[in-house]
């Protein structure tokens, strides 16, 4: 089974393992977020496509929740000594990944080729794109004005409240062609969005022009997966930014706010009461993913459900 899934970073990753797991390799295309990359202390990083890699690969720490497991921090140790900058931490072995990306970039590579390459040192054998070869930033409007992504989520600790979102370069961005050609390709047989942030992970693919248009028009069902349960996050702001932009923070306002894009909608157990009052198919199972086992499940329980929607006129 062909299938396309559009991901954040720990949410996302998270199902991203399961369906990994679920399908043959070479049927799954993640197109990741690039709306959180950023320029730190001369190196070009890009969190959440390093995310879905580390999550992949097994490389990922368990219980720190992002980076690499097995990491040292001597690097950080020197920056601190040195006086440099120390809210964004970026450990020995994963700056290594930061700094062959700085180089190739700075050589001409597209970040297409890099994170292909990168993935494919680590021995994963799924095909995972970045939305788009050019930059897009997400910037944070508050009260006190505009933050750059990464002084929200990481040095102010999502503490700011926010007022409102902006991709920036969304506009002039070309969509990654490999993923406009997965979308629409008639062999794709479901097309999933996982249970990321919907304003910080999945909206930033959405705006690079021509990828929502291409979700509507594929005849593959689009199904996203709640990152709502119960109304609360399981990790992370996505509720109190929901909440604070008005959208409404349930799982209801999540499928409210893709709209039309969305042909099915997996809802938590804790959430079965919206089951039926949603404009679009609806199926309800455990979607808090523990262990690998509830990730696997999770995987085949929403292909499962996209199977039997079945294809779009
Ligand atoms: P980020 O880019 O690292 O913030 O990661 P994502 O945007 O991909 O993921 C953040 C979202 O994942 C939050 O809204 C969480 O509620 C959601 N999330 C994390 N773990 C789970 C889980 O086990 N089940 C579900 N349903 N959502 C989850």
């Amino acid at each position: 089974m062909s299938v396309v899934a559009l991901c954040g970073g720990i949410g996302g990753a998270k199902l991203a393992l399961g369906l990994y797991h679920a399908l043959p390799a070479a049927d799954l295309t993640l197109i990741g977020n690039t709306g959180d990359d950023f320029t730190h202390l001369g190196f070009s990083i890009s969190p959440d496509l390093d995310t879905v890699c580390y999550t992949l690969s097994g490389l990922a720490d368990q219980v720190r929740g992002w980076g690499r497991g097995d990491e040292s921090w001597n690097f950080m140790e020197g920056v601190r000594q040195l006086g440099g900058p120390d809210w964004f931490n970026l450990g020995d072995r994963d700056l290594a990944l930061h700094a062959l990306r700085s180089d190739a970039l700075r050589r001409g590579e597209s970040l297409t080729e890099i994170t292909a390459r990168i993935a494919g040192q680590m021995g994963i054998t799924a095909r995972l794109l970045p939305m788009s070869d050019d930059p897009v930033r997400t910037v944070i409007a508050t009260p006190d004005g505009w933050l750059a992504f990464q002084e929200y989520f990481v040095r102010d600790r999502c503490a700011p409240k926010v007022v409102g979102v902006r991709y920036e370069g969304a506009e002039a961005a070309l969509a990654n062609p490999a993923a406009l050609a997965a979308l629409a390709d008639p062999a794709t047989e479901a097309i999933i969005i996982c249970p990321s942030n919907p304003v910080l992970s999945i909206d930033p693919i959405l705006s690079v022009p021509g990828i929502r248009a291409a979700l509507a028009k594929a005849t593959a069902p689009v199904v996203a997966v709640s990152p709502l349960i119960g109304g609360l996050a399981v990790k992370g702001p996505t509720a109190e930014i929901m909440r604070e932009m008005g959208l409404g923070a349930t799982a209801a306002s999540v499928c409210a706010h893709y709209g039309d894009i969305l042909n099915g909608f997996v809802l938590d157990e804790a959430d079965a009461a919206e089951h039926g009052a949603l404009p679009v198919a609806t199926s309800v199972t455990r979607t808090l993913m523990t262990t690998l086992d509830d990730r696997i499940a999770l995987a085949r329980f929403t292909l499962e459900f996209a199977r039997d929607l079945g294809k779009r006129p």
